[in-house]
C-alpha cells in the first residue's frame, strides 16, 4: 500500500503536481491533473501506484476515479474528513483482529503515537529516508 512518506519521492517527479501531499502528511493523486505519465508508479520504491487502464464505471462521488490517471490508497481521505477511519481498519476491528489501527503520529498523545513510542515497530525499507507514515510490527 500507499505508505505516505514524509519525503514522497512521487510528489518530487510528478510533472503537473498531480502527486500532492495534504497538510496532514496524506499523499494524494488528483485526477483532474494527472496525465498518467507513471512517472510516480516507476519513482514509488514501494510499486504502491496502479494505473487505470479501463473504464471505470459505477463510480462514487466520494472517490472519484478515471482510465488515464494513476491512483493508490488515499487512507480514505473521504472518511477521515468526516471524522471517520480508513475502511480497512473499520473492517479489520469488526472483524475481530484489531491488527489495523490509525492515528495521528505528529500529534504525541494520540493512542497510535503513544503505541509507537512504547512498542517497537518499523517501517518498510528505512534505509531509502523517506520517513513512511505506515508501521509495521513483527517483521
Ligand atoms: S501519472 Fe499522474 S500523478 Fe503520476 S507522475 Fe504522472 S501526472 Fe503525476
Amino acid at each position: 500500500m500507499c505508505q505516505h512518506c514524509a519525503h514522497p519521492p512521487c510528489v518530487d517527479v510528478c510533472p503537473t503536481g498531480a502527486s500532492f501531499q495534504r497538510a496532514d502528511g496524506i499523499v494524494l493523486v488528483d485526477r483532474h491533473t494527472c496525465i498518467g505519465c507513471r512517472y510516480c508508479m516507476m519513482a514509488c520504491p514501494y510499486k504502491a501506484r496502479s494505473f487505470v487502464h479501463e473504464p471505470v464505471r459505477d463510480q462514487r462521488p466520494e472517490v472519484p476515479r478515471g482510465r488515464g490517471c494513476v491512483e493508490s490508497c488515499t487512507l480514505c481521505v473521504h472518511r477521515l474528513d468526516r471524522g471517520g477511519t480508513p475502511a480497512c481498519v473499520e473492517a479489520c476491528a469488526a472483524a475481530g483482529h484489531q491488527a489495523l489501527l490509525f492515528g495521528d503520529l505528529n500529534d504525541p498523545t494520540s493512542a497510535l503515537a503513544q503505541r509507537v513510542a512504547r512498542e517497537a515497530s518499523a517501517p518498510l525499507r528505512a534505509d531509502l529516508q523517506l520517513a513512511p507514515a505506515v508501521r509495521y510490527q513483527g517483521l
